[in-house]
């Protein structure tokens, strides 16, 4: 049974994690290590111990790994809370690309790269990279993968152009899917590597100049120019990253969720102070209705957001992949965030385009949302594609345990 009360040691979490957000990270937003490119790794190493010390670094990993092993629905509360400031996920490493790479490595490393390249991850010693996205290739649909490895029967030669590669500048665990060649020592096709990032022929030809600064070190263009690495650097099989993709995908694109929605909660509060506090023709502007219905329709775009993530990731914590309802959820509240962003510049005025309220860095850094971990178009399409195979949940009555019918098999 669907059940979503707040236990009072979630609760507590939360309310710690809202609190330390506010007092430790937010005077951060000022800093000028916040740059174009995001915060440099020496304001994310400072974050990031006043997290250790607080006690909320890596919640959402494993206990294996160092983490506190939450529940897909507790995460989705802790989350939120770090959001309120779009650094505190950077602070708490439950950022992406991390949090989603941690996600992967927990599921399918090998004990000795779990030790190598896992672990500093979760420690917050070092950032990850998940290098897929191609100018000329894979982008919304991943099999016009370009990058190419060939292998010799001891060594993988990878060569390609990679770009929007979150956080490569100074990152140390790389993850990088590209497609084994057809060869004689065994399969080919789509796979993912598992490296270091100084290894030589990673080159990072530039960091791009992007609308958000919220991640680390920006967004990378990055060429594979004979990057050489051993048959032990495969992470899982050969021919299998579009499945291993995949498992990453329900989660990072619900913990996206979960980050934004405290961000635009944050922007929502501030656009309610002024319509209490900012008059115009002789009353606060709150009290007139074009106002007034912006700040309701923001609630309900937030509550419907917040109850969408939670019954996403209570699914998820029932064992199902998720991958159609958080396609569901993802491009709706991507898209229902980003308006209440908007209509929090609009109720703020001209300041609300201005550095004088944090609603502006929320807004910037929020619109990316609606492109990464799959456009809304691309969501769209593939859940339109899903009801024509399998039809639409509407189409039968609801189950006593609250799982979607048909999903249940079809996600499975
Ligand atoms: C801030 C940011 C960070 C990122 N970080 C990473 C990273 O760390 N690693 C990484 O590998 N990638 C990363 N990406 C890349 C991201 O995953 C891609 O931008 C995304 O997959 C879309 O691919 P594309 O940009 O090539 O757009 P394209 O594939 O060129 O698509 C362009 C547009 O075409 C439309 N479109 C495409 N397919 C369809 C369809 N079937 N139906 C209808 N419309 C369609 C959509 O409107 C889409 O926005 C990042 C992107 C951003 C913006």
């Amino acid at each position: 049974m669907i059940d979503f009360s707040i236990s009072p040691e979630l609760a507590a979490l939360a309310a710690r994690t809202r609190k330390f957000v506010i007092d430790e990270i937010v005077p951060y937003e000022r800093d000028p290590r916040l740059t174009q490119h995001g915060p440099t790794d020496e304001l994310r190493q400072e974050m990031v111990e006043k997290a250790r010390a607080a006690d909320l670094l890596s919640l959402q990993c494993p206990t294996t790994f160092g983490g506190k092993g939450l529940s897909h629905i507790e995460i989705a509360v802790v989350l939120e809370a770090s959001g309120w400031s779009t650094l505190g996920p950077v602070a708490m490493n439950c950022a992406a690309p991390d949090e989603g790479n941690m996600y992967i490595l927990s599921k399918i490393c090998r004990p000795d790269q779990a030790e190598r390249w896992l672990k500093p991850v979760v420690q917050g010693h070092q950032r990850s990279v998940f290098a897929m996205t191609e100018p000329e290739g894979a982008g919304s649909d991943p099999a016009q993968l370009k990058t190419e490895a060939l292998f010799d029967g001891s060594h993988f030669t990878i060569n390609g152009l990679k770009w929007l590669i979150t956080g490569a500048n100074g990152a140390k665990t790389w993850i990088i899917m590209a497609r084994v060649l057809p060869n004689s020592h065994g399969p080919d096709g789509p796979t993912l590597f598992l490296c270091d990032g100084d290894t030589p022929g990673i080159e990072i030809e530039r960091v791009m100049n992007s609308m958000d600064r919220n991640y680390v070190e920006g967004h990378g263009v990055v060429r594979f120019n004979n990057l050489k690495l051993p048959a032990s650097a495969l992470l899982g099989e050969v021919g299998q990253a579009f499945r291993y993709a995949q498992m990453r995908l329900a989660p990072a694109r619900m913990t996206h969720c979960m980050r934004w929605l405290g961000a635009a909660a944050r922007a929502h509060s501030i656009a309610i102070e002024h319509a209490r506090t900012r008059t115009a023709f002789g009353k606060p502007i709150g009290e007139h209705q074009g106002v007034s219905f912006m700040l309701a329709q923001n609630e309900i775009d937030l509550k419907v957001s917040r109850l969408l993530t939670w019954q996403t990731a209570w699914l998820m914590d029932q064992g199902i992949k998720g991958r159609h309802e958080s396609s569901i959820a993802k491009s709706e509240i991507s898209e229902r965030l980003f308006q209440v962003t908007d209509r929090c510049v609009q109720v703020l005025g001209g300041i609300g385009v201005t550095d004088e309220t944090v609603v502006e860095m929320i807004y910037r850094d929020m619109r990316p949302f609606r492109l990464y971990d799959g456009p809304t178009e691309v969501h769209k399409y593939a859940i339109g594609r899903q009801i024509l195979r399998q039809g639409s949940e509407f189409e039968a009555t609801p189950t006593a345990d609250g799982l979607p019918i048909p999903y249940v098999k079809a996600a499975e």
